[in-house]
């Protein structure tokens, strides 16, 4: 019987999960699928690892189910598809690990007392992230369960990359710079020696364009810089958040407009961006299509924004030596992925359109100084991978 990890990632309404069987030294994928619309209109798909429905079903408009009840399907699900396999243990996404969590992280009741304190730091995505965790602790006790952070690729940074100007007792008490995306960047940083040992050894950016969005830089395959800070609505316009924002705006809000703190947020987390800009759509695949003025306007801040946090980036790396995109945009978009690249033509990057429209890997020209690259990310593989190096630690 192989051995099996499942892995949960779990958001406000949706919860998806993906099992991954032992095969030699590496993990492969079984089937993956995602419980979604809880608390509206709840439905449940599954997938073999090559595309094939294996299992829907609609609960229907306004029924019940809460993540609790979603997480009770998953399992009973994994229970009859994960025959002839032998689940070890549930790998978990959670955003934020703090100053501490440099590293994933076996999760005992402490441990996951300690994973609560961080809520304030992450209020819209770590409670959820926990859910999962705190019911498999009370029903499955036995089964081990590891946490893997978004953060935690960012904790090697420099300390100065991790700074605010503001008084130092801030910084102490953990009002830093801790940077997102940590496990698509760790994993791209793993893939990159196969793709381009020049850049793996020397200066890449990674652009992580997806609904949410940022930037790393990475020398040598370790983070040095990212776009995100505080929280994940610094940095680059996203589907809905508004990146990196001048204080003085939120002051203004309050002062003038008579906003407190949950209008602020729900203006800068979910209303801005590409959607409040455009007035259209969060979707980057409706504005491209889209004839609208102010869909181009959306695009072009957000292209903008992108080639000034790559010299950005790139300052800090001191050169560079590849750029490389993915997630939702980053790897489906050649009509985006040309635009940074045009904009990135002053370091270096030539861009070969036929091998853009063809998708890569390589995007960049032979004879390109700095070269541009296409990878699919795949978080969830980073956190079975982890999740299994946890349980054989
Ligand atoms: P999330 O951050 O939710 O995981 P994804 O990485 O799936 O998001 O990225 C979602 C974004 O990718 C959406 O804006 C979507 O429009 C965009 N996207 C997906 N496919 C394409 C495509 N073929 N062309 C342009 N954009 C695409």
């Amino acid at each position: 019987m192989a051995d099996a990890i499942a892995v949960l990632n779990a958001g406000s309404s949706s919860l998806k999960f993906s099992l991954f069987a032992q095969t030699g030294t590496d993990l492969e994928l079984v089937l993956r699928g995602q419980a979604e619309g809880l608390g509206t209109a709840p439905r449940f798909v599954a997938k073999s690892a090559s595309g094939d429905t294996l299992c829907a079903h609609d609960w229907g408009e306004g029924a019940q189910i809460d993540h609790d009840g979603a997480l009770a399907h998953i399992v009973a699900f994994l229970q009859q598809h994960a025959q002839g396999l032998s689940l070890k243990g549930i790998g978990h996404r959670v955003v934020h690990g703090g100053m501490r969590y440099a590293q994933p992280v076996r999760v005992d009741r402490a441990v996951l007392q300690d994973l609560e304190q961080f809520i304030p730091l992450a209020p819209l995505h770590q409670p959820h992230n926990l859910t999962p965790i705190r019911l498999m602790l009370e029903q499955r006790p036995e089964l081990p369960q590891v946490a893997c952070f978004d953060t935690a690729f960012h904790r090697a940074q420099p300390e100065l990359a991790q700074m605010f100007a503001l008084p130092r007792e801030l910084h102490d008490e953990g009002v830093r710079r801790y940077g997102f995306h940590g496990l698509s960047y760790e994993y791209i940083a793993s893939r990159l020696p196969h793709l381009d040992p020049v850049a793996a050894k020397g200066r890449t950016v990674v652009l992580h364009l997806g609904n949410g969005a940022s930037m790393c830089a990475l020398s040598g395959g370790r983070s040095v810089a990212s776009t995100m800070g505080f929280t994940a609505v610094d940095g680059l316009p996203m589907g809905t958040r508004c990146g990196a924002l001048d204080p003085g705006v939120v002051l203004y809000l309050m002062d003038q407009r008579g906003m407190d703190a949950r209008a602020i947020e729900k203006l800068i987390y979910n209303q801005s961006g590409l959607l409040g800009v455009s007035g259209v759509s969060s979707d980057m695949r409706t504005l491209l299509a889209s004839g609208e003025p102010r869909a181009a306007l959306a695009l072009d801040l957000y292209v903008y924004r992108i080639a000034r946090e790559l010299g950005s980036l790139a300052a800090a790396l001191g050169g560079l030596d590849a750029i490389v995109f993915t997630a939702g945009i980053g790897e489906n978009s050649a009509a985006i992925r040309a635009r940074v690249c045009q904009g990135a033509a002053w370091l270096g990057v030539t861009l070969d359109e036929p091998a853009n429209q063809a998708g890569g890997p390589r995007l960049s020209a032979a004879d390109s100084p700095t070269a541009a690259w296409v990878l699919p990310t795949n978080e969830e593989l980073m956190i079975a991978r982890h999740t299994q190096r946890q349980l054989s630690a």
